[in-house]
C-alpha cells in the first residue's frame, strides 16, 4: 500500500459519531437482529445472543462503515466516484452502497484473484481494474487514480467513518440486550472492535469486550506485543475475511483497539472449522471462517464466567460451499 500519510493524525472517534453514522446509514442499511440461542446459552449457563451481521445483502457488515464514509462524501466528490482494492467483504460493501447510491466504483485488482470473486463484484455494478499480480500493485493503483481522476479511496478500517459505521452494532446490542456484560468480536484491522468497543463502553465499561483472531498472521494481536504496527507473511485460514495487515502508518485502530478491547483469543484452524460445522449441525447457520472464531471462543469456554449475557457478532457468511462441503465431511458431533 502507498503511504501518502506520514504524519499520524489521531482524530479520536467518540460516541457522537456513531450516534452520527446511525442516523446518517438508516436509509439505506437495516438494523439486524441478535437472537437468543437457546443451545449455547445452555452450554455457557448464561444468556448467549447471536447478532446476525450475516443478513445485509452482501452477507457481512462491512456495508455500515462503507455506507458511513460514501454517504458523507461532498456531492463532487460522490460525483467523481470511489474506489478500493479490497476483493473481500469491504470490496463488495464499497461496490454495494455505490451502485445503491448511484456512485461509480471502481474496484482494483489485481490479475491473480479468482474468477468467481470478479463476477460477483461486477454483478454489483463495479467498475473493475486489472492492475499487477499483486494485492499491494492494486492498492498502488488506487492511490494513482485518486492522485489523477480525483476518485475516493474507502479504506477498509482505518478510517474514523469506517470505524463509526461499523460502531453502530454497538449501539443495536445495548438496545436489544439486557444485561449485556461481554461482547465477542473478530478482529482483524480492528475497524469493527474500534466502533463496538467504545460504543458499548461508553454507555458501561464494565462491559468485557474480547477480540478473536485466527492463530496465524493474527497481525493485530502481534502489533499489540510488539507495542506498535508490525507486518507479517499471510498463512492459508479458513478465517481468510481476518487477513491482512494493519498498516505501518495505522492511525486509529491500533490505539483503539488497545484502549477498548480487554482481551484477545487466538483460534486454531481445527477449532474454527469445527465451530462453522457446530453452527450448521446445530443452527442449520451457515458462517464463514472469520465469525466462526467468534463462536470458537464461547464452545472452547474460553470466555470467563460472569454473570449477564453475552453477545457474539457473526459478521459474515461469504464461504464457498466447496468448503462447507469439506468441514462437514470432517465432523463428527459430540
Ligand atoms: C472485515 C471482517 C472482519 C474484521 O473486521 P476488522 O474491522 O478488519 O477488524 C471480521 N469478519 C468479517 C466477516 C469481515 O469481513
Amino acid at each position: 500500500m502507498n503511504e501518502i500519510i506520514s504524519t499520524s493524525i489521531k482524530a479520536e472517534v467518540t460516541i457522537r459519531e456513531v450516534w452520527g453514522a446511525k442516523k446518517r446509514i438508516g436509509s439505506l442499511i437495516k438494523k439486524t437482529p441478535a437472537v437468543e440461542s437457546f443451545i449455547l446459552s445452555e452450554r455457557a449457563g448464561r444468556p448467549v445472543y447471536l447478532k446476525l451481521e450475516t443478513v445485509h445483502d452482501t452477507g457481512a457488515f462491512k456495508v455500515r462503515g462503507a455506507a458511513n464514509k460514501i454517504l458523507s462524501l461532498s456531492e463532487e466528490e460522490k460525483k467523481r466516484g470511489v474506489t478500493t482494492y479490497s476483493t473481500g467483504n469491504h470490496g463488495m460493501a464499497v461496490a454495494y452502497v455505490a451502485k445503491k447510491l448511484g456512485i461509480e466504483a471502481t474496484v482494483c485488482i489485481s490479475n491473480r484473484v479468482p474468477k468467481a470473486k470478479v463476477d460477483s463484484l461486477k454483478r454489483l455494478g463495479a467498475v473493475i481494474e486489472f492492475c499487477g499480480e499483486s494485492q499491494d500493485e492494486a492498492g498502488e493503483r488506487c492511490f494513482t487514480l485518486e492522485k489523477e481522476q480525483g476518485l475516493t479511496v474507502i479504506e477498509p478500517f482505518d478510517d474514523p467513518h469506517i470505524i463509526a459505521g461499523q460502531g453502530t452494532i454497538g449501539l443495536e446490542l445495548l438496545e436489544d440486550i439486557p444485561c449485556l456484560t461481554d461482547v465477542i468480536v473478530p478482529l482483524s484491522g480492528g475497524g469493527l472492535l474500534s466502533g463496538i468497543g467504545m460504543a458499548v463502553k461508553s454507555n458501561d465499561p464494565g462491559i468485557r469486550v474480547t477480540g478473536v483472531s485466527m492463530a496465524e498472521s493474527a497481525v493485530m494481536y502481534e502489533s499489540l506485543r510488539a507495542g506498535k504496527p508490525v507486518k507479517l507473511p499471510e498463512k492459508d485460514t479458513l478465517a481468510d475475511s481476518l487477513l491482512g495487515g494493519i498498516g505501518l502508518n495505522n492511525r486509529h485502530t491500533f490505539e483503539m483497539v488497545k484502549r477498548y478491547m480487554d482481551q484477545v483469543l487466538l483460534i486454531s484452524e481445527d477449532e474454527i472449522a469445527y465451530s462453522m460445522a457446530y453452527m450448521m449441525d446445530h443452527h442449520r447457520m451457515v458462517m464463514e471462517g472469520a465469525a466462526g472464531t467468534a463462536i470458537a471462543a464461547l464452545l472452547g469456554k474460553k470466555i470467563e464466567h460472569q454473570e449477564g449475557a453475552i453477545a457474539v457478532i457473526i459478521t459474515g457468511n461469504n464461504v464457498d460451499l466447496s468448503v462447507v462441503q469439506r468441514i462437514l465431511q470432517a465432523y463428527s458431533p459430540s
